[in-house]
């Protein structure tokens, strides 16, 4: 007898292995074809992985049960599977799942949908509704049974009596037609010598069919999108395909006008908020080189594009590319392996670049673009700080005196203030003046924080909401609570209180989204039809305000003194970017930053214009420190139900560190967020210089260390964003 043929199949489920089946008689299967296995009892879709067909001996192994007319995933797609599941230590089939997202479990040939049509003949009994309907199908055409039904002015019933007696048939409908493709021989704008210069080295990337990644390190306003769409223009002048990602889906939005200006359609939208047909559609558009564009949120990076020429990774520098749960990976980074293995040009473009990707783009490993001056001869907006220690406004209120100045310049000359706040809802802590009593979280330690629009207290961290009380919980006093603290709703309503004429119009995601509201809205914007934009981080990126002149950033460095050595990094790149909004169209603009440390590198290199000192200090500071870029990290964060079980686990870690001289293992100590969802938390941090393999240090020291009971769970972050 021979041994049975057999084939690794990884599923989409939190295993690393794939585990082995038998094929059956008559079963052709290769590596990526999508095949259904018994796993337990349940039959699961999963993948045909490479090697394999080992002869497993007395084998009760069970068989598959069938292959799925679906496109599989290629050579290439496994391999990178493979690669951010070895990166990020998660589990290959938990990276897999991620490739799986869209798959329908039939993408064979589709019975085509069914609609009706006039047959001539008459119907048996008539009515006057029955005599509409007939009079609507008279010319011929194929209808679908709902526009039949609204263009006659009937109910599909009526319809289905007419089918009944043969005046109608069904019929196939013909298939929708294609939706238009862009065309990348449209005539773009016309580009500036700077912008002219990038754009054609950008397409010379693009040619070269080959990998290779460019930082594009333009200022706010530049014009990096109009260069990089020129990159674009050259994929899909090949017949090949480009992905464009955006580190949020309201930035999706915009980016889908100006795409469909340029090339005359829009490109294919995938993010989070697409629904499963909308899914299926796209990724079966990209298997089969049909969809050569796609604007996506960083779970784009694992669709199966069938010839990717050209990822654009958008404001690279945005924390929001690090997904942390699941998987923990950073999309820019994991672009830049999945061009890598593609071949695919890589162009990272940022007008606040990371410090990895600067240095990056200093020691040679990336190349450069540099736009360092605004588009049409505008200039960048002028910055100063407002010392809120001695000119800040009275209590209870949080716009300064000179910023209320500024705004009613501005909307005296008819111009468009922001007033920027990087906190949603409407107070970050509410109080009891009584007894002192902090509403907090019952599942975190963190606050909750007051949503007044919708009359809730919610948990920034896990979502748990609640009615905002009347009495206090703890000493049951009357109206006692207090809110504390702005948030962008409470600076919304001290804009409407203070410029009572004006229009004011707010962008948080919580209240927005990022559908045809926010849509509408930034239409609003961009017509002029509000003189007061209140937003967010939301509101910092991306966008453009042509009738924007001045920006405020209040509590604009909150986050400095946080003990995380990217905090000066991500307030000056968030700082940079808000301000960056200001006088990009006619007329010049200006930026006022209220802040408690005028003095701080941080606002003195905003006010002076001076990004490049910046980042030198910036780099200097962290490599003396031997921190990212200069150094690796990585974080273990141990949670479990009590905080004895997580710091006991912690510690038992620590000990089995495996001990390599250039490596160091810090901790346990309490994570930045002691407990989230009910879960304390502690964290081990691995520091190393650049050329250890943390990884693989991770690997055999987990693979070793002590197992995880009693609900404790461990995690690895490989190049954390907070540490
Ligand atoms: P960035 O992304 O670098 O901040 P954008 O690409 O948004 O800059 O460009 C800023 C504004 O200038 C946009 O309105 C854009 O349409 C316009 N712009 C940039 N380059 C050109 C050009 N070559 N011709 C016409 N308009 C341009
Ligand atoms: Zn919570």
């Amino acid at each position: 007898m021979t041994a049975p043929r057999t084939v690794e199949v990884l599923l989409p489920v939190a295993f690393d292995r794939a585990l082995t089946y038998a094929v059956p008689d008559g079963l052709e299967v290769a590596p990526g074809d999508v095949v259904v296995a018994p796993l337990g009892t349940r039959p699961t879709v999963g993948v045909v992985w490479d090697g394999g067909g080992a002869e497993v001996e007395g084998a009760r192994l069970k068989a598959l049960l069938g292959k799925v007319a679906a496109s599989g995933l290629s050579a290439s797609m496994r391999g990178f599977v493979d690669w951010v599941a070895a990166y990020t230590l998660a589990p290959r089939g938990q990276v897999l799942r991620m490739a799986m997202r869209g798959l329908a479990a039939d993408e064979g040939p589709r019975e085509p949908r069914m609609g009706l049509k006039a047959t001539g003949k008459a119907p048996g009994r008539r009515t006057p509704a029955r005599d509409k309907a007939l009079a609507a199908a008279a010319n011929g055409e194929t209808w679908s049974k709902k526009q039949l039904a609204e263009s006659a002015g009937v109910s599909a019933s009526v319809l289905d009596g007419l089918v009944a007696d043969g005046a109608l048939a069904l019929s196939p409908l013909p298939p929708p037609p294609p939706p238009p493709r862009p065309d990348p021989h449209l005539p773009g704008p016309e580009l500036s010598p700077e912008q002219a210069s990038a754009a054609a080295a950008l397409r010379a990337a693009v040619a070269a069919r080959s990998f290779s990644v460019t930082l594009l390190d333009g200022v706010t306003g530049s014009g990096k999108t109009e260069v990089y769409c020129e990159a674009v223009a050259e994929a899909l002048a090949q017949g090949r395909q480009a992905l464009v990602m955006a580190p949020e889906i309201a930035l999706t939005v915009p980016f889908l006008d100006r795409f469909a200006k340029r090339f005359g359609a829009r490109p294919a939208v995938w993010h989070a908020s697409v629904g499963e047909k909308g899914r299926e559609a796209v990724r079966r558009g990209v298997a089969d080189g049909s969809i050569q564009a796609v604007v996506a949120a960083r779970s784009g990076l694992f669709l199966p594009f069938r010839d990717l020429a050209l990822v654009v990774v958008d404001e690279e520098h945005d924390a929001a590319y690090k997904q942390e749960d699941g998987v923990s990976y950073n999309a820019r980074d994991m672009a830049v392996v999945r061009g890598r293995i593609e071949g695919a040009a890589i162009v990272l473009a940022s007008a606040t670049p990371s410090l990895e990707t600067r240095i990056n783009a200093e020691r040679g490993r990336y190349g450069r673009l540099a736009l360092p001056a605004r588009f049409g001869g505008r200039t960048m907006p002028e910055i100063k700080a407002i010392d809120m220690r001695r000119a800040g406004p009275v209590k209870g209120e949080w716009l300064a005196p000179a910023l209320v100045s500024a705004v009613t310049q501005t909307l005296a000359a008819g111009e468009q203030a922001l007033l920027f706040l990087n906190r949603r809802g409407y107070a970050p802590l509410t109080l009891c003046r009584r007894c002192g009593h902090r509403m907090k979280c019952p599942h975190c330690a963190a606050w909750l924080v007051e949503h007044r629009f919708r009359a809730s207290l919610v948990c920034h961290h896990c979502g748990y909401t609640a009615h905002s009380p009347k009495t206090c919980p703890a000493c049951a006093a009357e109206d006692s609570l207090v809110a504390c603290g702005p948030g962008v709703e409470r600076i919304r309503d001290e804009a409407v209180a203070r410029f009572p004429d004006a229009r004011v119009a707010i962008l948080s995601s919580d209240l927005i989204g990022a559908g045809e509201r926010l849509r509408a809205e930034l239409d609003a914007i961009e017509r002029g039809a509000v003189d007061i934009v209140v937003g967010t981080q939301m509101v910092t990126k991306g966008h453009h305000f042509p009738g924007l002149t001045l920006v405020g950033a209040i509590d604009a460095d909150f986050a400095l003194g946080a003990a995380d050595p990217r905090a000066a990094e991500r307030t000056f790149q968030m700082l940079q970017q808000v301000t960056g909004r200001a006088g990009r169209g006619e007329r010049p603009g200006r930026a006022l930053i209220q802040t408690h440390e005028p003095d701080h590198p941080v606002i003195r290199a905003l006010a002076a214009n001076d990004r490049e000192g910046f980042y030198r200090a910036e780099a200097i500071a962290r490599e003396a420190a031997m921190m990212p870029p200069f150094g690796r990290l990585a974080a273990i964060v141990v949670s479990a139900p009590t905080r004895e079980l997580a710091e006991a686990h912690g510690r038992a870690l620590a000990r089995s560190a495996p001990k390599q001289e250039t490596v160091r293992v810090l901790g346990p100590a309490e994570a930045p967020l002691a407990m989230v969802r009910g879960r304390h938390r502690m964290r081990l941090l691995v520091q190393a210089p650049r050329a250890v393999d943390v990884p693989a240090y991770l690997r055999s020291w987990l693979a070793a260390a002590p197992p995880a009971r009693g609900g404790v769970r461990v995690a690895v972050d490989v190049d954390p964003q907070s540490f």
